[in-house]
Order: C-alpha cells, then structure tokens, then sequence
C-alpha cells in the first residue's frame, strides 16, 4: 500500500506540490471542471473532439513517460510505475497485465475520467484522453502501437494496448 506523500510533497504555504521521485511541480485538476470542459470541446468540435482529447493525452502520456525514461529502471517496471503515478494522482484503480510480449490489457476502476460523468442526454464520453495517455506512455517505452478501449462505463474501463513490432 503506497501513501500519496511517497509520491508528491505538498508545500501548502507556496502553493507547490512536487512530484518526489521526479523533483518536478504537479497540480491537481477537478473532476467537474475537466467533465465540463470535455463537454464543451464536443459541443465545439462535434467527433474532432475525440482526436483533440486522444491528441491531448498521448502527448501527455508521451512527456510524463520521457520524464520517466530518465530514472534507473527497465521499461516493464517503468510501465507500471507510471500507471501507479496514475493511481496516486487520483485516476481510478489501474491493473496492468502483459497477456502477451506485445499485448497488455489495462482495466481501470472508477476512471475518474467518466465514471465521474452524469450524462443527462444518455451520451457517454469514452476515455479518449485515458486512451490517449496510455498510448503516450507505450510510445516511448516500447515503440508505436494502437490502443482500443474494450469497455467504458461507470464501473470500469479496459483497454487493450497492441505493441507493433514486438
Ligand atoms: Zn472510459
């Protein structure tokens, strides 16, 4: 069982949260305001909002796993800890396991990127900025690859990440 304060330390006075392990600033988002603001983008853009929001998390995904990248590790460990340091910002419970060399399959309870989403038009919002991130994160670790989301809902959301050319 790991602690928040394993992972970030909180200065409250300076209004500075970093992450420890990197010795970089981290900052805490609100579910309501990204939920309204995922909103909004569809609303805007109309399905160009699934590539803005996919675009937004791979480049994400892509910078916090180069960040990653820099510490001593192998990238098996450095997969895992990244979706941890998911956990730990809040994201949903995450399982990660390798079903094959280039298959992982990634289930995360309690997404807090939709199961946190109250749609009252029946509209679900799939993870497209989760997919996005995962796929961010396998970039730079393993190579390109494609992420399809099997399942997404309140409960939970699983995905399926396919290595190319493992
Ligand atoms: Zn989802």
């Amino acid at each position: 069982m790991s602690s928040i304060r394993e992972f970030y330390e909180i200065d409250e006075k300076e209004g500075i949260v970093v992450n420890k392990r990197l010795g970089k600033r981290a900052f805490v988002f609100g579910v309501e305001p990204w939920t309204s603001l995922v909103h909004r983008l569809f609303e805007t853009f109309g399905s160009g909002a699934e590539t803005i929001l996919f675009d937004t998390g791979k480049f994400y995904g892509i910078s916090s796993a180069e960040e990653e990248k820099r510490t001593e590790s192998d990238n098996e460990l450095r997969i895992n800890f990244l979706f941890r340091k998911a956990m730990m910002a809040g994201w949903g419970k995450v399982m990660v396991s390798r079903e094959l060399p280039d298959l992982f399959n990634i289930k995360v309870q309690r997404c807090v990127f939709c199961s946190e989403v109250d749609s009252p038009n029946e509209k679900q919002v799939p993870c497209f900025f989760l997919s996005g991130v995962i796929s961010g994160f396998a970039d730079v670790l393993f190579g390109p690859n494609k992420v399809r989301e099997i399942h997404c809902g309140k409960d939970f959301c699983e995905f399926e990440l396919k290595i190319d050319f493992l």
